[in-house]
């Protein structure tokens, strides 16, 4: 419930439209209650002519006057209900703009480990529906629990005027019947996070799949996706069988023990009035009374449903938004403003806090500006950790990381970012046209910027040959693209960057000779000037750089210029001789 309530902390955003909300929900109920009065009235006008004790005519007349007030009371409330419910989906569709915004914002921010954690598919279902429960219980709120509670309010206080003990009775029985209904919650709220935490599984694979559909089909396991997604499904039937069946029962009962009550009174009203004690124009406004607030106790159920699915919406929604963010205060970071550029002291990490070996074990070097360092070594070395390390992504478990001068735990990441150039093994493209995914570097760049980009990265001759050149239209993931044209727009974004490091995992593997040539040139280019780190997977690629690091099993092995690592007769001349002769076992080494 409380983080129910931490949602009403983004309600002030919505002020004039609560307002209104609130306002139109109390004039339609105070337009609603003149209804048992004017049917009261007419009751007690007719009942009069039918004993004799007014002329036919009058009583007509008057009969006539109170249909002509019911009209009103009838066009105004449906004004007011209209006006209402329109505030209300506004305020509705408002607050999931609010609520979605904010669980994106804070997903933006989150450190690198939540992504490697959780189920992308799973972050969109939660935000689904998560909000969707938030939102349309806010709805169902403001559009109908003023007008029960001033419905309810409104009755006691009538029905005190003509006799009390009624009101005494319905004092007690709301109260009570609410405390039953919200009884039942708890064990209802566990069913249903249990229930969402299914469906969130099996959406989440359902996105994974989607991403991954040319793995599923060389495999033939669309039969075993499908299975798995229909059981995870079928054990959320099965919860909300238990869920339902107890709901049920429960609201079963105390539907029963609130119409017994009612019955009571009803027929406690009619002895009364039998005995004289009320007129039969205020029977009829008793029971008018009495069915209006009943109406809208019964209908407690589903506001409770509602809040339920919105209490546990909500508990999801802030769970997310309680991770903590990735550090953004920290102290700003000058390009050039020490030397080495780069620096690692020491460093140890490991991806998982529990695991037995490092990833990472006490790896030290320094970069200078301008200067080249290529990483080589077994798969799984830890070569892209160094680069993950470098960019922010991961902090360093000991000893420290240092990009001019200054230690990277203490500073802003987004500053730290801002210097550094990365071209990934994957080259990232967005759906979206090729300019857009250029300019991803920089949206604000000029068309000449992009372009120039573009050329430094051997990539405008194929941009140009497409039928809308820049405004090509690449689909998501850049599908419609050659693994060689990706990566060349991957380096036009660095290149537009203008960064003064760069990362560089190189994806030269993947490529044909040609644009392996084309994609090798666009980085020479672009490392000139550049502090550049170099993840290598082929040693032709790494001659010119200024030093080179093994890391094996997160070691540093060796640390020294080509020339001399090709002398040593340590890892790298071991690969390089291997390489040369072209054999497997240097691919493997790599
Ligand atoms: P290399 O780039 O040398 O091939 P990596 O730095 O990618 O090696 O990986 C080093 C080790 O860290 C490997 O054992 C790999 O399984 C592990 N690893 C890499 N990325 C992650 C991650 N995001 N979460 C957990 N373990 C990871």
């Amino acid at each position: 419930m409380s983080s129910l309530l931490r949602i009403l902390r983004f309600a002030p955003q919505l002020n004039p439209l609560y307002l209104g909300i609130a306002a139109s929900a109390v004039l339609a109920a105070l337009l609603a209650l003149a209804t048992p009065f004017i049917i009261g009235a007419a009751t007690d006008r007719i009942v009069d002519a039918v004993a004799g004790r007014t002329s036919v005519s009058d009583a007509v007349t008057s009969v006539v006057w109170l249909a002509l007030a019911f009209l009103a009371a009838e066009v105004a409330a449906t004004a007011v209900v209209s006006v209402g419910g329109y505030w209300g989906d506004v305020m509705a569709a408002r607050m999931r703009r609010i609520l979605s915004s904010r669980y994106y914002d804070h997903l933006l921010h989150l450190p690198q480990r939540y992504f490697d954690t959780t189920l992308t598919g799973r972050i969109v279902s939660r935000l689904n529906r998560s909000i969707t429960e938030l939102t349309q219980f806010l709805q169902f709120f403001s559009n109908n629990a003023f007008t029960m509670l001033i419905t309810t309010a409104a009755v006691l206080v009538i029905s005190a005027f003509y006799w009390w003990p009624l009101a005494v009775l319905l004092a007690v029985v709301f109260p009570v019947y609410m405390w039953l209904t919200a009884k039942t919650s708890t064990r209802w709220q566990v069913w249903e996070g249990q229930k969402n935490a299914r469906v969130d599984t099996a959406s989440g694979r359902f996105a994974e799949v989607v991403a991954q559909m040319p793995v599923v089909r060389a495999y033939n396991q669309q039969r075993t996706e499908l299975v798995g997604f229909e059981e995870r499904f079928d054990e959320a039937v099965a919860l909300t069988r238990e869920q339902s069946r107890f709901w049920h029962m429960m609201d079963a009962w105390r539907r029963l023990a609130l119409n017994a009550v009612f019955g009571a009174l009803y027929l406690l009203i009619f002895i009364r009035t039998a005995q004289g004690e009320f007129s039969v124009g205020d029977m009829v406004i008793l029971i008018q009374l009495m069915a209006m607030a009943r109406q809208p106790v019964m209908s407690m159920s589903y506001l409770v449903d509602s809040a339920q699915r919105a209490v546990a919406g909500s508990k999801d929604y802030f769970e997310v938004l309680e991770q903590p963010r990735e550090r953004t205060d920290g102290r700003a970071l000058p390009a050039g403003a020490g030397e080495p550029a780069v620096r690692f002291r020491d460093v140890t990490f490991a991806y998982d806090a529990d695991a037995e070996r490092p990833v990472l074990d006490g790896v030290s070097f320094d970069v200078h500006a301008g200067r080249k360092i290529a990483f080589v070594g077994e798969s799984g070395g830890g070569k892209s950790t160094v680069t993950n390390l470098l960019m922010g992504l991961y902090p360093a478990g000991a000893g420290a990381v240092e990009v001019f001068g200054q230690d990277v735990a203490q500073t802003d990441l987004a500053a730290l970012r801002a210097l550094i150039a990365t071209v990934f093994q994957e080259p990232h493209l967005f759906s979206g046209t090729v300019r857009e995914n250029i300019a991803y570097a920089r949206p604000d760049a000029t068309d000449a910027e992009v372009r120039a980009a573009a050329k430094a990265a051997y990539a405008d001759g194929f941009i140009e040959a497409f039928d809308d050149g820049y405004d090509q239209v690449i689909g998501e993931r850049g599908l419609r693209l050659s693994g060689g044209q990706k990566q060349r727009i991957a380096v036009a974004r660095a290149v537009l960057k203008d960064a003064p490091i760069l990362v560089l995992d190189e994806a030269t593997s993947a490529l044909d000779t040609k644009s392996e040539r084309l994609v090798q040139a666009a980085l020479e280019d672009l490392m000139v000037g550049r502090t550049s780190l170099i993840v290598a997977h082929r040693l032709s690629t790494i001659r010119s750089v200024d030093t080179i690091v093994t890391l094996r099993g997160g070691r540093v092995e060796e640390i020294g210029a080509p020339d001399e690592l090709a002398e040593s007769g340590g890892i790298y001349a071991q690969l390089l001789q291997l390489q040369q002769a072209g054999t497997k076992e240097a691919k493997k080494m790599l």
